[in-house]
């Protein structure tokens, strides 16, 4: 069989620019390049029936609702969803975890409750739960990180308490790049009878996710890092949780029918769709999910393995480097700090040789501050 891999570079643009312009791009948890099939997916949807979607009658505004519906469907299998419906657009894992902290604590919580989360947690799946914490008069519970990057289970198993409502964590660590055991951690959760958010922003692009194989109740995730364009995401969530969960902006086609003093809320998937979509980006990360799937997403998580090993292994004979996360299951991003040297020096060094990598605190507060790293991973 062909290597996928082989000509990979050639299906994306931005990398057939004049030598001095290019890079090597190792940036791709922040966000990844675009294929020339996502971009055409898109510039064929502008130049061939740019229109409004589920308001037009005409031919174009019934062509964009089809491609924007289809595009619903594609990603519905990509995740394996059990209905389309259960697929709602956002603009981003932030914007689909906004979504669920303002809309499930409305609903589900009361004063004293408590939601638990994971020292491992991207600011994303933090800030917005403290804001509906201190709207509904919750509480946060964190567990803990272990030595090798791992959640600490057992600090999990003495979080959970009658006032518990929902946990939330990631699947990928976007600093350790651990790859949490999610399923188990779900399977835990239930028996309590906790509903799960997982925060996909960092697996879904990188492994294969099965959401009815996961039995999660909601994912949240984003198509830039996933080969589309920015500005789009997606928000899974179990049909019975979306169904009753109020929805948080109000606004076109969210709604059945307006009074002077209330309004009646669409159907799924529409009801949490205020306003006109990102209709090109919802285009795109179908084609986007089109191109990993013919790629093969075990394929892809195989050749990142490989790829991983190899950095880790140079990485650890160079003197004065510091590796972070040393999860028995991980993916592709690699962390580390150089003794003596701030990780924005480093990163400017790196560009000055045509080396892009991401330095700071990776969105990532109190990892960061759990890890003694501050501002100086890499
Ligand atoms: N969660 C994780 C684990 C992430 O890595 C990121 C992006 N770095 C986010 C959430 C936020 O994603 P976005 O900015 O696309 O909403």
């Amino acid at each position: 069989m062909q290597d996928p891999f082989k000509n990979i570079k050639n299906d994306f643009p931005i990398f057939n620019q004049s030598a001095e312009n290019n890079i090597i791009y190792m940036d791709n948890a922040a966000t990844t390049q675009k294929p020339t099939a996502v971009l055409d997916a898109m510039s064929n949807y502008y130049s061939s029936c740019n229109s409004n979607v589920f308001r037009a009658i005409h031919r174009w505004g019934e062509e964009s609702t089809r491609e924007y519906e289809k595009a619903r469907r594609q990603i519905a299998g990509f995740i394996n969803a059990k209905e389309s419906c259960e697929v709602i657009f956002t603009s981003g894992t932030t914007d689909g975890i906004n979504l669920v902290a303002s809309s499930f604590c409305r609903k589900h919580t009361s004063p004293g409750d408590e939601i638990i989360l994971t020292e491992m947690e991207h600011h994303s799946n933090i800030v917005p739960w403290q804001i509906a914490s201190e709207q509904y008069d919750l509480s946060l519970k964190y567990v803990s990180v272990t030595d090798r990057g791992e959640l600490d289970r057992e600090s999990l198993s003495r979080l959970w308490s009658k006032k518990t409502k929902l946990l939330a964590l990631t699947h990928m660590s976007n600093v350790l790049g651990t790859i949490n055991p999610v399923k188990a951690i779900i399977q835990e959760a239930h028996s309590h009878g906790i509903p799960v958010l997982l925060d996909g922003a960092q697996s879904v692009p990188h492994l294969p996710v099965d959401v009815q194989d996961l039995d999660c109740d909601f994912l949240a995730f984003s198509g830039h890092k996933m080969c589309a364009p920015t500005g789009i995401g997606v928000l899974y969530g179990k049909k019975q949780f979306l169904q009753e969960l109020p929805p948080c902006k109000g606004g076109g086609e969210m709604i059945r029918n307006v009074y002077p003093d209330h309004s009646e809320w669409n159907s799924l998937p529409h009801k949490f769709e205020a306003g006109t979509p990102h209709i090109a980006g919802a285009i795109g990360l179908g084609a986007a999910v089109t191109y990993l799937n013919r790629i093969g997403m075990d394929t892809i998580q195989k050749k990142e393995h490989e790829l991983t090993a190899i950095l880790l292994g140079g990485l650890q004979d160079i003197p004065g480097i510091d590796i972070y996360g040393k999860a028995e299951k991980r993916g592709g991003i690699v962390c580390f700090t150089r003794e003596g040297t701030h990780s924005h020096d480093l990163a400017q060094y790196m560009d000055s040789r045509g080396i892009a990598l991401r330095a700071g605190h990776h969105c990532a507060h109190i990892l960061a501050r759990e890890l003694e790293a501050g501002d100086f991973l890499i």
